[in-house]
């Protein structure tokens, strides 16, 4: 068993707050860690650590700051196979995809190297006569990231990468459930040459969010986890005088023309929904195929695919997916699988009794595949955040369309289709904040944004790309005027630009 506390001025500091949780294997169901939750004493010591080192920090000139990531960067790659263990073993999922959590947050991190073209200004000589106006970005001071369990790797260096590379201070509330690796990362930047202070580490649990929230040190949050948690963050962020950034839960659609490559959708559709047990904000839980005969021939190459998944403990590599991230997880996939056949829809594959030999503490659930699912029934609405797919049919390329424009969520969507117009229409019309075209988890790179809209996303500015640097800083303009003497006098007119 060992215990996992809280990283604070550079240095593993022990919890005091008397309370814990324990963290499972989720492959065994068997506890093999403890983590601490805070109590207000670690924020506030993780809130002055920070307030003493960021001044300095954000007066480090950027290239210096840059070159932290540079060597953070070389240090991931050096540790990627302990890093991806330490993840699987904690969240469940397999070691290649472990490796890809992490890869795209390191990719982040080569992004920020380019901060001193990112972040800089504008300038306007003579902007009236003998002024000049220019407008910098100041970093905001002391910004904070609460995250999810899903990608205990890269939704933390979405938030700190940018943050630290402008120049702020990061408290950073990792998922109670994976919380060894945001940790790891912590050190790792220390080791890279970040000042102590800069990047805090403080786990916990509501208290701690609720201490962030209400914080006057604190100037700016971002979030990423399920819709009621990111609504309420970015209510509270907001009343507390805080920009926040907040994104939440998504129910992710992938049409099916008529006209589309059958093999490549069925393909990517195995991989996005079943990938990570299709507990990835970006999954497709949602089929909808255009036309009778498109779904008759899609279940078909489908449902042997499903029946076939390999599925094991992260230790096997050759592995498709892993176990979900907790019992509860578990007990509710299958829950909302129960309700969905209660409603009526096909079960064509049915994983609710999958049971793995010498695993069976596990929180398997094996892949399911519901077809006939309509717009009304609880497992098209929720998020099931399982290996759950389920097929809606459509018979026309409208009322495919409708779907996810009328769905709360907008997270990601996807259509496969060899028709040029049909997939542009599709790009242009709908409601949906990130879109692939025979692309079925369209994830933006790290120098473009993500984010989804509707109830997937509250706030103006998204993850990575030239919106982080935005959301990290705040403006400042200068009117500036180096006047030879007193020629006119004083004017007591509103001064406009002649
Ligand atoms: P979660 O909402 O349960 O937890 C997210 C964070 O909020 C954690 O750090 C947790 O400690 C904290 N938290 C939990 N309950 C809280 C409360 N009552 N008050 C304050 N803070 C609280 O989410 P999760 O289960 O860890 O992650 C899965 C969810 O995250 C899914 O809904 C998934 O779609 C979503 N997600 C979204 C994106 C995206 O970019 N839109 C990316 C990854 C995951």
């Amino acid at each position: 068993m060992y215990q996992v506390g809280h990283f604070i001025g550079g240095k593993h500091v022990a919890g005091t707050s008397g309370r814990k949780q324990p963290i499972y294997n989720p492959a065994t169901g068997e506890i093999q860690g403890e983590v601490s939750l805070a109590s207000a004493e670690e924020l506030n010591a993780a809130v002055e650590n920070a307030k003493s080192a960021q001044a300095k920090w954000a007066a480090t000139n950027p290239q210096r700051r840059a070159r932290v990531f540079m060597k953070f960067v070389q240090f991931l790659n050096d540790n990627m196979d302990s890093l991806a263990e330490t993840l699987s073993r904690e969240h469940g999922k397999t070691i290649e995809d472990a490796k890809g959590d992490i890869v795209r947050g390191l990719e982040v991190c080569e992004f920020v190297i380019g901060i001193p073209h990112l972040s800089k200004s504008e300038f306007t000589e003579g902007a009236g006569p003998n002024i000049d106006m220019y407008s910098i970005r100041q970093a905001v001071g002391i910004g904070a990231g609460i995250t999810p369990f899903n990608f205990p790797a890269m939704i933390p260096m979405w938030m700190f990468a940018p943050a630290i590379a402008c120049g702020n201070a990061f408290i950073l509330k990792p998922s109670e459930r994976d919380p060894s690796v945001p940790i790891r990362l912590a050190e790792l930047m220390i080791e890279a040459g970040l000042p102590a202070g800069i990047l805090n580490v403080v786990n916990g649990d509501k208290s701690a969010v609720d201490g962030i929230l209400t914080h006057q040190d604190i100037s700016a949050v971002s979030f990423v986890g399920s819709t009621p948690i990111a609504r309420y963050v970015y209510g509270t962020a907001a009343m507390n005088g805080k920009r926040a950034q907040c994104f939440g839960g998504a129910k992710n659609h992938m049409i099916i023309m008529p006209d589309a490559d059958l093999d490549q959708a069925a393909q990517a559709l195995m991989g996005a929904g079943y990938g990570s047990a299709g507990e990835r904000c970006m999954a497709i839980s949602v089929a909808v195929p255009v036309g009778e005969e498109t779904a008759n021939r899609l279940i078909e190459k489908l449902t042997p695919m499903v029946e076939s998944l390999r599925i094991g403990p992260y230790t096997d590599d050759k592995a498709d997916m892993g176990p979900v991230v907790t019992k509860e997880a578990q007990a509710r996939i299958k829950s909302l699988i129960d309700s969905g056949v209660e409603a009526g829809a096909k079960l064509v594959v049915d994983g609710r009794d999958f049971k793995l030999q010498g695993y069976e503490n596990g929180y398997f659930v094996g892949g399911c595949l519901f077809d006939h699912v309509t717009p009304e029934m609880d497992i098209y609405k929720t998020e099931i955040f399982g290996p759950v797919l389920s097929v809606v049919r459509a018979k026309t390329y409208e009322e495919a369309l409708d779907l996810p424009m009328k769905h709360e969520y907008g997270n990601g969507v996807a259509i496969y289709t060899r028709d040029g117009d049909a997939a542009r229409d599709f790009a242009s019309r709908i409601n949906i904040g990130m879109v692939g075209i025979n692309v079925p988890i369209p994830v933006p790179l790290a120098y473009h944004s993500f984010g989804g809209w509707k109830s997937s996303s509250f706030g103006d500015l998204n993850q990575h790309g030239t919106d982080s640097i935005k959301f990290w800083t705040r403006t400042k303009t200068v009117t500036s005027r180096w006047p030879s003497g007193i020629k006119d006098g004083a004017e007591f007119v509103m001064p406009t630009m002649k």
